[in-house]
Parts: C-alpha cells; structure tokens; sequence
C-alpha cells in the first residue's frame, strides 16, 4: 500500500537516496530539496488538492512534494529538466500510478499541448510546485502568458518575491510583478518556510502563496499586449513619478504630452502620482485612455 511506505520528504532519506545514485544537488538548477513533511502537507492543504483534481508540478526532484500530490490527487504530471533525476524518480514514485514524470524545461514547455496529452477532461486543474528560485519570475510569466486558466496555483518562492505578488497598491513591495500577478489572479501569502527544512539550505526563507483564479472576471483592457507594455513601463524608473515614466514610454514631444494628459484625465489620474499608487484598474483605465488617443 502506497500510504505505508516510508516518506520521501525527510533529510535522512533525500541524503541517502541522492547517495544511493551518486548525485550531487545543483545550484545552478535551484535544487533546495524539502525534507520537512508537515510543510509539504500544509502546501497541499493549501491548494485543496483532491482527486477531482489534475496537478502540474514543476521539477519534482527526488518526488518529495510529488508522493503527497499522488496521494490526493487524480492525477499528476511533473516536469523536471534535470536528466539525472528521471531513474530516481522512476524508483521514488513507483508506488504511485497516477504519476507522470515528463523530461523538460518548463520555460520551453507548450503547457497546453502536454495538458491535452497527459490529462483526461472533466477535472479542475492545479500547480502546485517548489520553484527553482533562479527562474522564479520568468516562470510566473510563463504561466500567466501561456493563457491556461488554472484553479489554483500554490507555490514557494523567496519570501521577497512572494511579498511583491502579494503586496497592495501603495507599498514599497508593490510593482509591475503584483500588477500582471493580480490583473489574472487573487493572490495570497500562505505562510513562511524556514531555509532550515531544506537539504541543501537556501539562503534565504521562503513563502508559500496561493494565486486563486479570479471569481468575478475584471475588466479587460482593449488591448493586452498595450496594458502589459504600459505596466512594465510605468515601474521602469520607480523613483521617476508615472508622468516621466510615461514620456520616456511614449515620446516627450508636445503633441504626445498633450494626448498623455487629456488620457490621465479621462482615467481620472493625477499627473503627480507615482505608479505604485495605482490599483490594477488604473492601468486598465489609463491604457484604454491612452489607446483611444492613439497612443499605445
Ligand atoms: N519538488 C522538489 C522538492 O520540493 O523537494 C524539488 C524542488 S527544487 C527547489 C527545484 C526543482 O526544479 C529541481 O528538481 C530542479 O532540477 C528543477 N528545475 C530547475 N529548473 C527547471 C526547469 N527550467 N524546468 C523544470 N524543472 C526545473
């Protein structure tokens, strides 16, 4: 029986099974290994996982989080690009029949294309990971571009990154992160890790957050690509005030100018401001402004 056997997450065992295949953990691929047992349980709870439910993994490693996954839910896929891992995790997981380990690069990974081949339809759809904290943003970004509506995504992350996920309009954490985070999802710290559970330990402590799928949709901008530009843009010098932000962004001619502040205007925005203030609206609102005056 799958339940009784003894568990991967625990620092005895992730040593001994990295010893049995002679593998050494790399720090270039972000492998910090959780061997605490309640911490993966409570990462599980976090994302209600059951087995209505299919799971995405990113980078399983040796199958700590991925064992506790298998066990509740209906099925799971993880991807980890790390070759040496596949025989240990062939072994590791082999109780678990409703595991699928896949040999990839999430960054280059066609998420929807793997979701049609390896999950049947009719279950929601979760990730749920420990991130390699190297790629921690470029992956975020890959999945919210990838235009896959997923329930539920739980993941750790540094505690930093998770701060700026989660933070509200007006803090010093807030930025073009939370804005792109939080223009999809609802986003939330679960709760902090320790760098103390994992083998080898991290320098730095960890979160986890929850981002939730959107229960009432906001409104979309006309132009995506132009809200995303204009986001980005918007936080590039984050001492500058919004309005110099917005004319290295657009061009400073006086023509421009002008358009520039008949759209503040119109979305109701004082020229003064600085662009953490601005909620996830605001941009919505300035971006349709600014395209309707033809600046995008
Ligand atoms: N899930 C395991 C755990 O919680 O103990 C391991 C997590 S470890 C922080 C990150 C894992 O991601 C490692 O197994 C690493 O090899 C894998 N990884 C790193 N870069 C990756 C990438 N681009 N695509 C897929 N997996 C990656």
């Amino acid at each position: 029986m799958a339940n009784e056997l003894p568990e991967i997450a625990n620092p005895t065992r992730t040593r001994a099974i990295m010893e049995t295949y002679g593998l050494t953990f790399k720090k270039s691929l972000g492998q910090n290994f959780l061997t605490d047992i309640n911490i993966l349980k409570n990462i599980v709870a976090a994302a209600e996982v059951s087995e209505e439910d299919n799971v995405i993994e990113i980078g399983p490693g040796i199958g700590a989080l991925t064992e506790q996954l298998a066990k509740r839910a209906n099925k799971v896929m993880a991807l980890e690009i790390d070759d040496r891992l596949l025989p240990v995790l062939a072994d590791t997981l082999s109780p678990y029949e409703n595991v699928e380990v896949i040999h990839q690069d999430i960054l280059k990974a066609d998420l929807e294309a793997l979701i049609a081949e390896h999950f049947e339809p009719g279950h929601k759809l979760k990730l749920v990971a420990n991130l390699p904290y190297y790629i921690t943003t470029p992956i975020l970004m890959h999945l919210l571009d990838s235009g896959i509506e997923f329930e539920t995504i739980v993941v750790m992350m540094q505690k930093e990154v998770a701060e700026r996920l989660a933070a509200n309009p007006g803090t010093k954490a807030y930025g073009s992160l939370s804005v792109a985070v939080q223009y999809e999802m609802d986003s939330e710290i679960a709760f902090i890790v320790p760098k103390t559970v994992f083998v080898p330990q991290p320098n730095v402590d960890s979160a986890i957050i929850v981002l939730n799928k959107k229960k009432v949709k906001p409104k979309e901008p006309q132009d995506e690509k132009h809200f995303k530009k204009l986001v980005k843009g918007s936080f590039m010098h984050r001492r500058k005030s919004l309005w110099n932000n917005l004319q290295s962004l657009y061009g400073k001619d006086s023509e421009t100018k002008e358009k520039m502040l008949q759209a503040l205007e119109v979305a109701d925005i004082k020229q003064s401001i600085r662009a953490e203030k601005l909620t996830v609206a605001d941009f919505i609102n300035l971006s349709d402004a600014l395209e309707k005056m033809g600046i995008n």
